[in-house]
């Protein structure tokens, strides 16, 4: 009886192509002399099915060529499991083969690409109109990033102001858990400055918070909180009377 092509793959796909005991690689790559493919790995049964043979004991003829049955081996191991018995028994062999293709598994789960995704895709964000620092530091200190938007049509001052505001944001949010109470405190302070100077050109802060997860790369999936800062002009407040969403597309 012959292995079939499935159990072949199986064994072959589960070891993924390491010999189970010394963990060698079983392929070669071609070189110009010989054949394309050199697979020195040996398909070793763990009973024989020869009364003289190792770890031999009565068993069907599907069941001795069964993937069950067969273990990934090197040649040197393949010849040293069969010599030594004792040491190398059905039970051992089988324990053997067991931690291999979990060790083979994990080798191909390299990391995944680190990503963000929304906890609530789609959902609106809903935003507050931020008056003060401290009332953007209250909601917003802990914040892993941050996006934004800000009205097309904003004159070169306005876009000197909002473009200060956001980039010292930006800086603080990076800094924020390094920052000593001292420092958060001139933060604060800072950032209340900037809201004023916004407010001085008739521009409104909202913000609200994105929850996302970050995943990927080593480590467990962790919670990521984005602030999502909108700046429009005052005079639209009379058409939705301060109240305001952010749609965001999920992946955006
Ligand atoms: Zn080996």
């Amino acid at each position: 009886l012959a292995i079939k092509p499935l159990h072949r793959k199986l064994l072959w796909g589960r070891s993924a192509g390491h010999c189970a005991i010394c963990k060698c690689v079983l392929t070669d790559e071609a070189t110009d002399a010989d054949d394309p493919e050199v697979v020195i790995g040996e398909e070793a049964h763990i009973v024989s099915g020869r009364k003289s043979g190792p770890r031999y004991r009565p068993m069907a003829a599907a069941d001795l060529d069964h993937y069950r049955n067969l273990i990934i081996l090197c040649p040197n191991d393949h010849s040293r499991v069969d010599k030594q018995v004792r040491l190398y028994s059905e039970v051992r062999l089988q324990e053997i083969k067991r931690d291999h293709e979990r060790w083979a598994r994990a080798l191909r789960q390299a990391p995944l690409p680190v990503r963000l995704h929304d906890l609530r895709p789609g959902k609106a964000i809903p935003l507050s109109r931020i008056e003060t620092g401290a009332a953007f530091v209250a909601e917003f200190g802990g914040c892993h990033g941050l996006q934004h938007k800000v009205p097309d049509d904003l004159t070169d001052d306005e876009i000197d102001i909002a473009s200060d505001f956001l980039q010292d944001m930006t800086d603080w949010m990076d800094l924020w858990s390094g920052l000593g109470p001292g420092e958060q405190l001139r933060a604060t302070r800072d950032i209340g400055r900037h809201i004023g100077e916004l407010r001085d050109v008739e521009l409104a802060l909202y913000a609200g918070t994105r929850h996302q997860i970050l995943e990927g790369g080593i480590g467990h999936p962790q919670r990521w909180r984005m602030a999502v800062l909108v700046i429009d002009r005052m005079s639209n407040d009379q058409d939705d009377e301060g109240k305001r969403w952010a749609i965001i597309a999920p992946g955006s």
